[in-house]
């Protein structure tokens, strides 16, 4: 694995320079005063030691609404099929990891989704290890972790005078050489500075019991806790749209063209039939649906939960719904 120093001097140029390939993406300030994954550059200066962002970079890979075709003259054609080169600067491990899920879905074996590809693949994502942790996450106990580099073309810790940058892939290699006159070799200071920065993070996360999880929710489906737990739930899909993971989604026939549209489980009408039966007809099996979907079906059919602890349902969800909870009391 390859690791590199970039100087807090040289970033600025180095990112410039992938702005002469394509768009480029990193944190700054919106007009709201959050820290958002914004066009670069922008007239205000980038921020580092942010938390992590409202929304995940998902929609950079599964647009909340996709044109898949069009119809012309009774065929179906695709239109503007070319995606231009996009480079992420910046995104947290977990949203990193979060892709690296999604990838199994929408690029594994016989399932390689067209769409999703394309975009992947013209899209270099440049993780940033965590500066601190909110109480919400719990990326160490799904398997990530605030130094994880998974799903990411680069890492980068942020040092106290530049970023330690590691190779997580091909093309992350091919920056790293393609940025050698910009970058120094990583010192044994610059590294044991790093590790001691993710360490740190790392001690501020709260373990959650989800190592069994798939055997506990596979003895719990009639549980009276899904009832007590899911009638809190308003069905609002906050939860859905701010995940990382989250990938369901519908398609929709309009008079020109074919629509992929982000789709959640939380909806009444997600899976109503057409005969008017409902097989989740309340929040209670909605909500079930939604733990057992990532830490029992995904751990069943990937080896792993889908979920990558970002903690954004939590922090988001107008009643304060929080998935660790059910999982601890489901584990009590
Ligand atoms: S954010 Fe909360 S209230 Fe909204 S659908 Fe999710 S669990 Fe239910
Ligand atoms: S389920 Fe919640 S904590 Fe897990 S990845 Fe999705 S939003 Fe983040």
């Amino acid at each position: 694995m390859t690791e590199k120093l970039l100087s807090l001097a040289n970033l600025d140029p180095w990112l410039a320079r992938l702005r002469e390939r394509g768009s480029v993406y990193a944190p700054g300030t919106d007009q709201a005063g959050e820290v958002a994954l914004r066009e670069w550059p922008q007239p205000e200066p980038l921020v580092l030691d942010y938390k992590n962002f409202r929304e995940p970079p998902k929609a950079f890979f599964l647009p909340r609404n996709q044109t898949l075709l069009y119809f012309r003259d009774g065929k179906t054609v695709e239109l503007n099929s070319a995606v231009p080169e996009t480079f992420l600067f910046g995104i947290r491990p977990c949203d990193a990891r979060a892709l690296a899920l999604l990838d199994r879905v929408f690029l594994d074996g016989d399932q390689n989704d067209p769409y999703y590809a394309r975009l992947r693949e013209k899209t270099t994502v440049i993780a940033l290890a965590c500066a601190q942790a909110m109480p919400s996450c719990f990326c160490a106990s799904v398997g990530s972790g605030p130094g994880d580099g998974s799903g990411a073309d680069l890492l980068a810790v942020a040092l106290e005078s530049g970023l330690l940058f590691r190779a997580g892939s091909g093309k992350g290699e091919g920056l790293l050489a393609e940025a050698a006159d910009l970058l120094a070799e990583a010192t044994p200071a610059a590294k044991r500075e790093a590790a001691e920065r993710i360490q740190g993070v790392t001690a501020q996360l709260t373990p959650v019991p989800t190592a069994d999880s798939a055997l506990r929710l596979r003895g719990s489906y009639d549980s009276p806790l899904w009832g007590t737990a899911g009638q809190k739930c308003l069905g609002c899909g906050t939860c859905s749209f701010l995940c990382p993971t989250c990938h369901c989604f519908d398609i929709t026939d309009e008079p020109d063209r074919r629509v992929r549209t982000w789709d959640c489980c939380a909806y009444p009408q997600f899976t109503l039939h057409a005969s008017g039966h409902n097989p989740r007809p309340t929040p209670k099996e909605r909500w079930r649906q939604r733990l057992m979907h990532k830490f029992r079906y995904a751990v069943e059919n990937f080896g792993v939960p889908f979920c990558a602890g970002c903690g954004r349902c939590i922090r988001n969800c107008p009643v304060s719904m929080d998935l660790r909870t059910v999982l601890k009391e489901l584990g009590a």
